[in-house]
């Protein structure tokens, strides 16, 4: 997804989260149906005048402000979280839950979700709370997903939401088969076709299957099995045991790249972040073109010799 892309999906997103808001101030006002026994004295967080409230909802003051009552806490309207957000940070806590427990590189890429959310400080405490809170059961996935699917009117968003899905994910650099079955249930849920699921993937999951073959391997091959596997093939491709052994130059050439690419792929098996492995393969194209630089410098020169000894 390009700048622009991006930069269109966070405009839709701020606006949609704004008209949220703003539609939801019109039917806002306090209930005064129920009797008086289960009434909570709530201090207004704009002007401290005490209202009785019954319910965790939003409330609106004689000031004319409205306040929100969640979690036992009273926030400034501005201080909560929209609802898209409340439950896109629960299926969020349950993905990174997936894999056993949530890691401090997890809860930071959880930052960079909220800033692109554009959430201010106090949203994102809230967040943050909802955050631990949803972690610890991952029974009501499902629950989150309908909600999501039922508040985000855009596709676009859904496909955001997608996406902060493998942000979260990606961060051990694991993607593991319970993570990839969550996000495919939302994908489901959302609607999502599968082009779009894997255009999304591949922003951030290397498809690794053409190096696990050169090594043998397959995605289900266990570290140790792909370090075994490697082991044995750089030792009988290993170019010195054949320099001695008076093979044309074309084979032994091809021996050589076959070692360079069992070194290449048990490099990019092994670092699985889609990042990293992109910056490793330019810096073996980098190693490729030197090398063919340096032949064809050789060549000029073979070509020269021949020159002069034709003379
Ligand atoms: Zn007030």
């Amino acid at each position: 997804m390009g700048g622009i892309g991006m930069f269109i999906i966070v405009a839709l997103l701020v606006s949609w989260v704004f008209n949220s808001i703003r539609n939801g101030l019109s039917n806002m006002l306090p209930s005064n149906s129920n009797s008086n026994s289960n009434k909570i004295r709530a201090k207004c967080p704009y002007c401290g005048e005490l209202s009785l409230i019954d319910s965790e909802d939003s409330w609106k003051c004689a000031c004319g402000k409205v306040f929100v009552y969640r979690n036992s806490t009273i926030y400034k309207m501005e201080d909560t979280c929209s609802d898209i957000a409340i439950h896109v940070t629960a299926l969020l806590a349950k993905i990174a839950k997936a894999d056993g427990f949530v890691t401090k590189e997890e809860v930071s890429v959880l930052e960079e979700i909220y800033n692109r959310f554009e959430l201010n400080n106090n949203q994102q405490n809230e967040a943050g709370r909802i955050f631990s809170n949803e972690k610890s059961n991952i029974s009501d996935y499902k629950k989150h997903i309908h909600k999501v699917k039922e508040l985000a009117k855009e596709r676009e968003i859904l496909k955001v939401v997608v996406e902060c899905m493998f942000m979260i994910t990606m961060t051990d650099k694991n993607f593991n088969n319970e993570q990839e079955k969550m996000i495919l249930e939302a994908v489901s849920a959302f609607g999502l076709s599968e082009c779009e699921y894997k255009e999304i993937k591949d922003i951030y999951v290397e498809d690794l299957d053409e190096y696990y073959k050169i090594l043998c391997c397959s995605n289900k091959s266990t570290d140790d099995e792909v370090k075994k596997a490697y082991r044995q093939l750089m030792m009988q491709y290993h170019p010195d045991k054949y320099v001695s052994k008076d093979l044309p130059q074309d084979i032994l050439d091809s021996i050589t790249e076959k070692y360079r690419k069992i070194q290449e792929s048990y490099d990019i098996v092994n670092l699985k972040d889609k990042t990293k492995i992109n910056d490793m393969k330019k810096s073996y194209q980098k190693e490729d073109s030197v090398e063919q630089n340096s032949n064809s410098e050789n060549n000029k020169e073979e070509v020269a010799a021949d020159k002069v000894n034709n003379k």
